[in-house]
């Protein structure tokens, strides 16, 4: 337990220091469960959220993209269930006034000033715990100035309402024909009971879902096709594989709608948690839109004169839940030459920084050979310049942010035009022509596979 609080410690602490994740409005105290992207932090999501898109929208011919409005006519989500069914059971302790979700008591820990470090489980079997409440997670707000019922709208709670209802729009602008499926990426709100765990669980964050529309009786199909599509991009983004798995959802996990359900799940230091959802909804949420609109949602087959309504299957991420398990999963500590290091082990792909140029000495025109060097690689991915310090420590510095290479010019570079890259994870260094370090770095990157 000790080594597992200091390992999330330890990573809260390297965002927050090198610019990954700041806690949201800091000099006020923070606001619990809401964080802010750093400069590294901004580049590693923008990097994540590229590799999906490209995925799932530009290297396939059968998804289309959407960005809907956060806002949606409160119908929708009268129609998608949520404003009777997306409770979640809560109880309080009447010693100490905590608050859990009933579902998620055991491993939970007390956080009421004089109890902490206190297990809920033990207040649970003492009897202490109000009788479960459901608790409705959707943020409500009022649109116009006037705050009054009619006027209530919800922060949706998830991205799917916007596909679902746009669902014809897409498919006439864009002449697909099922099955085809339409992506999206944006930010959800949920009125969290117990957020935590640093960005696992927080009240504001963003979904990469992507809904895929069926026929039914092919939707079994489609749903082990995107099964396996999904759990191969975590491997893509450099998550070790022996530390995902698939969770079958049992009878009682099953939403009523769903026909299927398999989490991918992370081995996080708290335990193997779900970063994804793929699930089989059948028919449910375009029968219910129609129902709810009124208007027919069913879709006509010119080829087959067939008329059905659309299954669905869905595969729901977080984004920023990817973004924490790639931290999380990059984190090493290791020593070289007796001196420890802390390093990020990301994937050139998502590595907010690709390369670190540095001129060994600041002199002898090293630094002007180096900044060339900057400023012709900066046209292709982003480069960090460092001329500050030793060298040992500027190499330091890049593995800590996950930088995968470090380009250094020296004197040998004066002579001859070469450099050396230096390679983040094996540490090995290679003379390289300047004019053919492009190349050279490209090409490392398409290459790259984490050292076991
Ligand atoms: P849980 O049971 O953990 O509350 P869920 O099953 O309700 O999650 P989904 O509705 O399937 O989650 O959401 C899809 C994905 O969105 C999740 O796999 C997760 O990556 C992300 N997600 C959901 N809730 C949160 C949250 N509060 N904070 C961060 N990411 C979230």
């Amino acid at each position: 337990m000790a080594a597992i609080e200091k390992l999330m410690d330890k990573l809260v602490s390297l965002c927050k220091r090198r610019g990954f994740i700041f806690p949201s409005s800091e000099i006020y105290g923070g606001l619990n469960s809401c964080y802010d992207y750093g400069p590294l932090g901004v580049e590693l999501k923008r990097n994540i959220k590229d590799y999906w898109w490209k995925a799932m929208v530009q290297t396939r011919d059968d998804i289309e993209g959407l960005d809907a409005s956060i806002l949606m006519h409160p119908r929708v989500w009268e129609a998608s269930g949520h404003v009777a069914n997306f409770t979640d059971p809560m109880v309080d302790c009447k010693e100490c006034k905590a608050r859990f979700r009933a579902d998620q008591i055991e491993g939970a820990m007390c956080g009421s000033p004089g109890y902490k470090g206190r297990k809920a489980s033990k207040c649970g079997d003492e009897g202490k715990f109000t009788e479960a409440r459901l608790f409705n997670l959707m943020f409500k707000t009022h649109m116009g100035p006037v705050e009054e019922a009619a006027n209530a709208v919800y922060m949706r709670p998830e991205t799917a309402q916007g596909i679902y209802v746009n669902v014809y729009n897409v498919m006439q602008a864009s002449r697909q024909r099922i099955p085809f499926g339409i992506a999206q990426i944006g930010k959800a709100f949920r009125n969290e009971i117990t957020p935590g765990n640093f960005t696992f669980r927080t009240r504001e964050f963003e979904q990469m879902e992507m809904q895929f529309f069926v026929k039914p009786g092919s939707d079994m199909e489609w749903f082990e096709y995107w099964k396996a599509q999904r759990i191969a991009w975590y491997d893509g983004l450099g998550v070790r594989k022996n530390k995902l798995q698939f969770h079958q959802h049992g009878p009682t996990e099953l939403a009523h709608y769903a026909a299927a359900a398999f989490d991918i799940e992370y081995e996080f230091p708290f335990g193997w948690k779900e970063l994804e959802g793929i699930h089989n909804r059948t028919d449910f949420d375009l029968k219910r839109h129609a129902e709810y609109s009124g208007k027919d949602l069913s879709y006509f087959d010119d080829a087959t004169r067939e008329k059905y309504v659309p299954y669905i299957v869905e595969t729901s991420a977080g984004c920023d839940r990817t973004v924490l398990t790639t931290l999380i999963d990059a984190y090493d500590e290791d020593v070289i030459e007796g001196e420890a290091r802390t390093v990020l082990h990301l994937a050139p792909v998502i590595a907010p920084i690709k390369a670190g140029v540095f001129p060994l000495v600041k002199k002898e025109g090293m630094p002007e050979v180096a900044k060339k060097i900057y400023q012709d690689l900066k046209k292709h991915f982003p480069v960090f310049y460092d001329d500050g310090g030793a060298i040992g420590r500027r190499y330091r510095r890049m593995d800590e942010a996950g930088t995968p290479y470090g380009i250094t010019v020296d004197g040998q570079t004066l002579q001859d035009q070469t450099v050396t890259v230096r390679e983040r994870d094996s540490l090995v260094q290679t003379r390289v022509a300047s004019d053919k370090l492009l190349p050279f770095i490209q090409e490392k990157m398409a290459a790259y596979k984490r050292m076991e």
